[in-house]
């Protein structure tokens, strides 16, 4: 379903250069970039659309300081969903509170988010990311809660909150 496109992917690369991040585009060093998902900008439009934090983050890994979003605190039942594109990922229902600083939950709503492996550091980490727009969320780790046991530390800044 994410299957390779470079015909598609060098068009919207085409599109987006002369704003200078063609280079960027295609280096390959971010793994959401090169599928093809069902919302597709050009860096410039997604830098029109987003703040330059939620830029920074969603589109290029990026992530927020700790305990800097008020999703934090944010219990009241609802949906969280991508900043970039409206597209529902994790529900208030299986959030809880990692004391990480960043919104965590055990659970990701069903086919909500994709993930890749990310090697930026010394080891692989679990990358995930919005299977709508691609955009990055943050990172699965193995020592969540049950009943899943994965720690879904997602940065605040790439979602917006719904209330039920
Ligand atoms: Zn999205």
């Amino acid at each position: 379903m994410t299957d390779i496109k470079p015909s598609r992917r060098s068009l919207l690369t085409w599109l987006g250069a002369g704003t200078g991040f063609a280079v960027l585009a295609g280096c390959g060093s971010n793994k959401a970039e090169a599928k093809s998902f069902p919302v597709s900008m050009s860096e410039a439009q997604w830098k029109q659309k987003l703040t330059a934090a939620e830029f920074r983050v969603l589109r290029k890994e990026g992530t927020e300081r700790p305990y800097t979003s008020p999703l934090n605190k944010e219990n009241r039942a609802g949906t969280f969903t991508c900043a970039g594109c409206a597209n529902p990922v994790y529900s208030s229902k299986t959030k809880y509170d990692s004391g990480t600083g960043w919104p965590s939950f055990w659970q990701a709503i069903s086919g909500g988010v994709g993930t890749s492996t990310d090697y930026k550091l010394a080891y692989p980490r679990t990358e995930v990311h919005c299977a709508r727009c691609g955009g990055h969320l943050g990172h699965i780790f193995d020592d969540g809660p049950k009943p899943t046991g994965k720690r879904h530390c997602i940065n605040g800044i790439a979602m917006d909150f719904k209330p039920a």
